[in-house]
């Protein structure tokens, strides 16, 4: 499904729901024709997809590239920062942080992260490494002139590192990707995913006080009548109370594993390895902060406790 932002900005939603394996994309019809990240399978079919001059990609993730080669034509461009993990499978498998399996889990990784026998048609690839070749990169405020329409590349890590939102300034719009208003809160589960980041990174959001605002996987989100900051704050309110909880949960010593199984991060159904696994990673990730703040340190035994 289209719907018309402006005369030149569109949302392109899936047929069904925008959740993995898919994600909205944002389709800017101008002298130059744009599409920002691959992700919303026969949506497309809705645009002349052979005549998209260029592609973005906000992040490497599997759920926003699947569809590149729908756009034959066009130029695919991504962030610098992880502009290696989309042509070297080393860099990206040093971003998935699968290193630390061993150490987080007592199971060897021996379950598929996804059943990819039951993949529709329209997800064109699988997951996992594929070369992607980009024909060139953005950086932070790096700005693109498509003819009337005018897009800044904001550099927003925290989910991954090298996240980009996308700000249609003229017309207030926000594309801000994974940074996604989910109800569940964000997800920082890999190797460069950072909480500090996440936040200067909502928080920039913030301050950009969007009139519209788009996410991979949610509706389009609109003020007055919705009031985007409000929610902005409330989605890194979730990350910011996992943190706040893990930190009461200190008052006795407690390992990694210990505060896994309080369930206090992130607990989609089914309970998978990798959901395990990214739980603990993003229990890492604010011991870590917890640690640099100066509020917990480690045990003899392994444990972190409340200073
Ligand atoms: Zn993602």
């Amino acid at each position: 499904m289209i719907i018309n932002l402006t005369r030149q900005i569109k949302l392109i939603r899936p047929q069904g729901r925008a959740s993995f394996p898919y994600s909205n994309s944002l389709y800017v019809d101008d002298d130059s024709r744009l599409v920002i990240d691959a992700g919303a399978g026969q949506a497309f079919g809705e645009i002349p997809e052979a005549e998209v001059d260029l592609l973005f990609l906000s992040h490497y993730h599997f759920d926003h590239t699947h569809g590149t080669s729908r756009f034959k034509r066009a130029g695919i461009m991504a962030g610098i920062q992880e502009a290696p993990g989309y042509e070297d499978v080393a860099a990206y498998i040093e971003y998935s942080g699968f290193s630390h399996w061993k150490e987080l889990m007592v199971q060897p990784k021996n379950q598929p992260f996804i059943k990819t026998a039951g993949y529709p048609e329209d997800v064109l690839e699988k997951p996992g490494f594929r070369e992607i070749k980009l024909s060139g990169t953005f950086q932070d405020r790096d700005s693109f002139t498509l003819g009337s329409t005018t897009v800044q590349a904001l550099h927003t890590p925290g989910h991954t590192h090298g996240h980009y939102s996308f700000w249609f300034e003229k017309a207030g719009i926000l594309f801000a990707s994974d940074l996604d208003l989910s109800p569940g809160g964000p997800w920082y589960g890999e190797e460069y995913s950072n909480v500090e980041d996440l936040v200067s990174s909502v928080n920039r959001l913030i301050e950009i006080d969007p009139l519209i605002m788009l996410t991979s996987h949610r509706r389009v989100f609109k003020q007055p009548d919705d009031n985007i900051k409000q929610l902005l704050k409330e989605y890194l309110g979730v990350t910011l109370g996992r943190e706040e909880a893990i930190l009461h949960s200190l008052q006795e010593p407690r390992t990694i594993d210990d505060i896994e199984e309080l369930g206090l991060v992130f607990e989609p159904l089914p309970r998978t390895q990798h959901i395990e696994f990214w739980n603990k990673m993003m229990i890492v990730k604010h011991l870590n902060r917890l640690h640099r703040m100066g509020l917990i340190e480690k045990t003899d035994t392994g444990a972190y406790i409340r200073r």
